[in-house]
């Protein structure tokens, strides 16, 4: 029997180095990511875990066989390994603030880096409890790795509680979704679930079942290139300044990323690159709406529209690409993985909240290929930065939490549509 405490996954999951690569091929995007889905195998597989698999693309699927014997639909339960390219997770040295008193922490490798409760009030609300923060000149990892642990802690749980009644559980850890790619290369056949949970929010109570809408738009514009010395004779048309136009074009106010909030989408400039012959612009196009985002991508098409007319020696494409699809699209339809998830909430103390994410999770993609795939908190706050941290005790909870909704499916799920379970 395994005497892991929660802390103890957490902190060896958190030192391993799973950073992902936008620019790689393949998947998972980075070799390192093995390192934490091979470890993840095997403690699977020590505490009892059946049909424990690691994939080709670097998915670890395990079962845990039902209780109870009736016909129930399969559970599963989710977090990815990977963190985020955004900020440096190699070498993480995690620092474990026991009865955390309130006050700034200074973190000692980067004594610039403060976590401030007058900056993140969440930190107030976590006084007492056991924090975990990166040293300063890394992220911590908690983004998933607070879901990592939480997911192999409920599963060290169930294994060694038979008695608690429950139906079949999946269980699978993934790379890359920090990438956007995290679950292309999940086969739902083989995972066999109906419905499913990401551990991969933050606060208490958090259960998340809209997201954005997103596509992405790709603009190439081809000018017309001679030498600078005789540009005026031969009619050179410069791509980067076309570009630079197009960018002072865009409608700012109320729909940039910088201006909005709440429920309001944007249209956003991601990455320019070019010289005087041909330049391309990435955007990312996001809204809960999928009309309102149509209209976003025509509001895109319109401006280069404008630019070409003005123009017209030059060249000038857009391409707008579906990325994912707001869940709330599928999971209204049928409300009960998330009832459950609240009623499992309130079961463990917590009042349940939902808020709409700005931006994708992995199981926006999920619910949108079939797989229903609300969102549930790990205690992990401030992700993607040297300011991370998390609760030892919320994480806690959300062990109580997924335990506490394997059996009201196994309470109230029977008649539950069978997905993909076999
Ligand atoms: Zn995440």
């Amino acid at each position: 029997m395994s005497t892991d405490t929660l802390l103890d996954r957490f902190l060896r999951y958190v030192q391993i180095y799973t950073t992902s690569d936008h620019a790689a091929d393949g998947t998972p995007s980075t070799q390192q990511q093995w390192d934490l889905l091979r470890l993840l195998r095997d403690e699977l597989t020590a505490l009892g875990a059946v049909d424990v698999t690691l994939t080709d693309l670097g998915f670890v699927l395990a079962t845990i066989p039902a209780t109870v014997n009736a016909d129930l639909p399969t559970v599963a339960f989710m977090a990815h390994v990977d963190t985020a390219p955004d900020f440096s997770g190699e070498g993480v040295k995690p620092i474990v603030h026991r009865a955390y008193a309130g006050g700034p922490i200074v973190l000692p490798d980067d004594p610039k880096q403060v976590l401030d409760p007058d900056v993140d009030p969440w930190l107030t609300k976590a006084i007492g409890h056991d924090i975990v923060s990166a040293s300063g000149t890394t992220l911590l990892g908690a983004d998933d790795k607070a879901g990592v642990a939480i997911v192999m802690s409920m599963v060290a749980h169930l294994l060694a509680h038979p008695e608690i009644p429950h139906g079949p559980i999946r269980v699978c850890f993934n790379p890359d979704e920090e990438i956007g790619r995290g679950v292309d290369g999940l086969d739902l056949k083989q995972f066999g679930a109906d419905a499913a949970y990401t551990f991969d929010g933050e606060f208490p109570g958090e259960v998340n079942w809209e997201t954005f809408s997103g596509d992405s738009g790709h603009v190439v514009i081809e000018g017309v290139s001679t030498h600078p010395g005789t540009a005026k004779k031969y009619g050179m048309v410069n791509a980067l300044v076309l570009a630079g136009k197009l960018l002072a074009s865009l409608p700012r106010e109320g729909m940039s990323p910088e201006t909005t909030e709440l429920r309001e989408g944007y249209l956003h400039p991601v990455r320019m690159e070019g010289n005087t012959a041909h330049c391309e612009v990435d955007f990312i196009l996001r809204d809960f709406d999928n009309d309102k985002l149509a209209a976003i991508g025509d509001r895109l098409r319109g401006l280069c529209q404008g630019l070409q007319a003005s123009e017209p020696r030059a060249r000038i494409t857009c391409t707008i690409t579906p990325s994912y699809r707001n869940m709330g699209y599928w999971l209204r339809d049928d409300m009960r993985p998330v009832e459950f998830a609240r009623e499992a909430m309130r079961a463990v103390g917590l009042t349940p909240e939902s808020p709409a994410i700005r931006g994708g999770t992995d199981g926006s993609r999920l619910t949108e290929r079939g797989l229903p795939t609300p969102n549930l908190f790990t205690g992990g706050h401030n992700p993607h930065g040297p300011l991370e941290w998390a609760s030892v005790q919320d994480m806690e909870k959300a062990v109580e939490v997924g335990v506490r909704l394997a059996q009201l499916w196994a309470e109230q799920g029977a008649s539950y549509p069978r997905r993909y379970s076999r």
